[in-house]
């Protein structure tokens, strides 16, 4: 019995013993024990009166104290318990009241370091996916979507709507049978060839567990480390054929053929050419190696006809070789804003394969025109043409159509279109090429108008 309690129970008894002296009174009639009787009694009773207000109010303030400690308890938001100062449970609504105010605060914070996780975990180029033990998809950012290739629904749903591929489905469930974190590449050929590098991580919390699936999408690093391994395979090959003739040619010669002058001076022109395709491969190498997709370019006001005509001058004497004539069409008026140096191996590369791929006596038509937020120029041939099915490999490194790579006296180093339209990408514009056999190819690039 607490102590409100037994001074109710007091002042009940006091009052039953009050009522019994009253009656004694009135039986006896007698008017002093009457008197004192009544006064006790109604003394008592405003004194049980004010006792039960007070009990009351006390009532409300330890309920509401009671609320703010269960809200604590249960990591929510609770309001003051506000209680004027000397009265009973001051103390404590105080105490409880700073208690809330300091989780509330590690509420707030806490609430916003969830929501910057969340923003960072949604901005990730990694796909991230949460699975609970019973197997239900309960978060997945939006990469993940991206590299599954499918929207993936915000409500808890069995993570096999979402995964189809196979490994990653068998790694999936071999996480939740062994309880083991798990590791591996696995390529993804649904949607084009992609290859992930994903991990399944298994984290037990207390009595409950979770699968975390990451996956980072490798193809563009698989890429361009093969493209590396090509290039440098491909180069040592190129390479490898002029240094083998000359040396081949050299020895020849020191062997006693130099005593020969008719041999001597066959094999001598034989090393000039080699080394002039040496010489062109290495600068043809050394450019491919120099072109930077996002590099800043200077730019210069070029006068295209006059460039392009410096140019022709350059190329005159294979020009005159293969009796070619060369039109120039390109208006006067013409002046573009781009980077001399990459304009000037587009036009050279461009003009060079006109001349080298042309029949004797053919035409070379050169233009250029502007429209609208680009400009074009183009060299037509009336050339060999391109086969079709050389036409999509032309513009890779170290691609030669098997007739160029044969007939000898076409030299080339199978880097020039290569270059060309590296160089085209990364002035952000583009290239293309229409060809029919036998009749010629026309060579069209796109630039943006600064
Ligand atoms: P290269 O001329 O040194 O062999 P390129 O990269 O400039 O290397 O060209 C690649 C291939 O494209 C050439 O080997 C040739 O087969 C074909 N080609 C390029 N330009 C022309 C053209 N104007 N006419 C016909 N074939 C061409």
């Amino acid at each position: 019995m607490n102590k409100s309690t037994k001074k109710l129970v007091y002042l009940l008894g006091l009052q039953v013993i009050t009522g019994l002296f009253l009656i004694l009174a009135i039986t006896y009639q007698n008017k002093i024990m009457m008197v004192t009787s009544l006064v006790i009694l109604i003394g008592t009773l405003t004194y049980l009166a004010l006792v039960l207000v007070q009990n009351y109010r006390d009532n409300q303030i330890v309920d509401r104290l009671t609320q703010s400690v269960k809200n604590i308890n249960a990591h929510e938001a609770a309001q003051p318990v506000l209680i004027k100062p000397g009265e009973k449970y001051k103390e404590l609504a105080d105490a409880i009241n700073n208690l809330s105010d300091t989780k509330n605060e590690q509420l707030r914070e806490s609430g916003l370091v969830d929501n910057e996780v969340l923003k960072t975990v949604n901005a990730l180029p990694v796909g991230v996916m949460l699975i609970d033990q019973s197997s239900n998809v309960i978060f997945a950012n939006p990469q993940m979507a991206n590299i599954l290739d499918r929207k993936i629904a915000s409500d808890a749903h069995p993570y096999t709507m979402d995964v189809i591929n196979y490994k990653l489905l068998t790694m999936i469930d071999h996480v939740f049978d062994t309880h083991r974190s798990t590791r591996a590449e696995i390529t993804e050929t649904t949607n084009g060839n992609k290859t992930l590098d994903v991990q399944v991580v298994f984290s037990q919390n207390n009595s409950s567990f979770h699968l975390i699936v990451i996956a980072y999408d490798i193809s563009e690093v698989i890429n361009i480390t093969q493209m590396q391994v090509d290039f440098l395979r491909n180069a040592s090959h190129e390479l490898k054929t002029p240094v083998t003739a000359i040396s081949g040619f050299a020895k020849t010669l020191l062997d006693g053929a130099k005593d020969d002058p008719e041999v001597l001076t066959e094999f001598l022109e034989i090393i000039n050419r080699q080394s002039d395709q040496l010489t062109s491969l290495i600068n043809d190498i050394l450019t491919i190696s120099h072109i930077q997709k996002d590099e800043v370019k200077l730019t210069d006001s070029v006068v295209l006809r006059d460039f392009v005509n410096q140019e022709i001058e350059t190329q005159s004497n294979q020009i005159k070789q293969h009796r070619l004539q060369v039109h120039n069409l390109i208006d006067e008026h013409i002046e573009v804003n781009i980077d001399a140096e990459s304009l000037q191996r587009i036009v050279r590369n461009l003009i060079s394969n006109a001349v080298k791929y042309n029949r004797d006596d053919g035409e070379i038509m050169i233009n250029a025109s502007i429209q609208g937020n680009f400009w074009y120029f183009s060299v037509q041939d009336t050339g060999i043409g391109i086969a079709k099915s050389d036409l999509s490999r032309i513009f890779e490194r170290f691609y030669r159509s098997d007739e160029s790579r044969n007939k000898q006296q076409i030299s080339g180093t199978g880097l020039g279109l290569s270059i060309v339209n590296e160089l085209v990408q990364s002035l952000s514009g583009k290239i293309t090429v229409d060809s029919q056999r036998g009749v010629g190819s026309t060579f069209t690039v796109r630039l943006p108008r600064k």
